[in-house]
């Protein structure tokens, strides 16, 4: 017999049960009427998940890789220019995918723990009289280093420079879990997978279009085949897909949203956000810092903490792996050994994450850190005794 303990890794999250019976449902035909029943209440779901009235909706069987490169190939032609801002290891694989799609990526170095440099942005923009900038592209959550950025202020330097770029945002590890506002924002292109705040196994590449999204569609001359998002309007207008849909997680993605939206999404962002205050006053109390580099930037769904110089921080994500069997995640790229990332988001409760903050404890004292047992939980059950979460029985 062995038992399972939850993951604190950034994605893939932990799964309600109702959800992972959802996905492993009986085959069906998917060219049949029934598979309409799931398809669209998934788009619909979705597109209240994104706070949008009429952003459309796309479902590729592909994981947030694949839905950055629906964005790109579906918008752009060869030699376009695109603005970015590298902050961490996410923001660079998506100038990576930009620079082979042979597109002209004006990079912002950032220093990752920071947020998107909007200032820097708007000047950019203002410059640009030509209109050369074809997109701006945002990772709303950096989950390598833990930081949010402000999309509202990315919209507000376009506006401010009156610039006709399109906003496209990696809403990865955000969507479903952190506020996001697709109409609000103006945001163009909104890019997420099904295994963070949707609580699914990986394999579903979630993307959002504005109606100047799909415009830009009809002429974009990059090349594109599977991720096309005409043929899979084509299909949807017939409830179906231009090839075999992913059906098991599509119906754990129909549940997923229902589970999101009778809990309410602005409640569901609240408990991400006590969630991690939790973490962060735990952290407090251990006497480390995040790499975060302001509260200001501060995500709610992932915390990546620094340890001390000369220490390896991926030892301690080993370690409970190997005695604890529980996940952490490790520190990527720039902040490999210097961080470790405790994931909080998806399906979590205090009690469950309270399990989290002790697992890291035992770790860090285990390895010769100078952490006091209970410090970091004793921090969180605190600030979780006085802000007491809504008891969900459902599911
Ligand atoms: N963007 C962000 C912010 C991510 O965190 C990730 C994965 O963790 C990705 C993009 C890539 O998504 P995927 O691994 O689903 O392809």
């Amino acid at each position: 017999m062995s038992f399972q303990n939850p993951v604190f890794i950034p994605g893939p999250t932990n799964m309600p049960e109702a959800i992972r019976q959802a996905c492993s449902m009986p085959t069906i035909d998917h060219r049949s009427p029934i598979f309409g029943n799931i398809l669209h209440p998934c788009l619909d779901g979705v597109r209240k998940v994104l706070k949008s009235e009429s952003a459309h909706i796309f479902i590729f069987p592909s994981t947030g890789t694949g839905g950055w490169e629906t964005a790109l190939s579906n918008t752009l032609n060869s030699g376009d220019t695109v603005l970015a801002a590298r902050n961490g290891m996410f923001s660079h694989r998506w100038i990576d995918m930009c620079q082979r799609h042979g597109l002209d990526v004006q990079v912002v170095e950032t220093p990752w723990g920071h947020g998107l440099p909007a200032d820097e942005y708007a000047a950019i923009l203002k410059a640009d009289t030509n209109h050369k900038i074809k997109v701006v592209l945002a990772t709303h959550n950096e989950t390598a280093t833990g930081v949010k950025s402000d999309i509202a202020a990315v919209r507000a330097a376009l506006d401010a420079a009156n610039h006709p770029a399109m906003l496209f945002v990696d809403g990865v590890s955000s969507i479903a879990s952190m506020d996001f506002r697709f109409d609000a924002w103006g945001v163009d292109v909104a890019v997420t997978g099904s295994q963070k705040g949707f609580m699914l196994p990986a394999g579903l590449a979630i993307v959002g279009f504005s109606d100047k999204a799909m415009t830009a569609s009809e002429t974009a001359t990059l090349p594109r085949a599977f991720f096309d998002i005409k043929d899979m309007q084509n299909g949807y207008d017939n409830n179906a897909f231009p090839y075999t849909p992913p059906v098991g997680l599509m119906n754990g993605l129909k549940h997923a949203l229902d589970l999101l939206l009778d809990e309410g999404i602005d409640n569901v962002i609240a408990r991400h956000t006590r969630i991690a205050t939790g973490v962060r006053l735990a952290v407090a109390a251990w006497g480390l810092e995040l790499c975060a580099a302001s509260p200001d930037v501060y995500s709610d769904t992932v915390s990546a903490i620094k340890t001390p110089d000369g220490f390896n921080a991926t030892d301690i994500v080993t370690h409970a792996d190997q005695v604890y069997g529980v996940a952490f995640g490790v520190g990527l790229g720039d902040v490999a050994g210097k961080v470790f990332r405790i994931g909080h988001l998806g399906s979590l409760t205090d009690v469950m994450m309270l399990s989290g903050l002790a697992t890291a404890e035992m770790c860090m004292a285990d390895l010769g850190l100078n952490i006091k047992l209970g410090s970091g939980v004793a921090a969180a059950q605190e600030y979780y005794r006085a802000n007491p979460a809504a008891i969900i029985k459902d599911a």
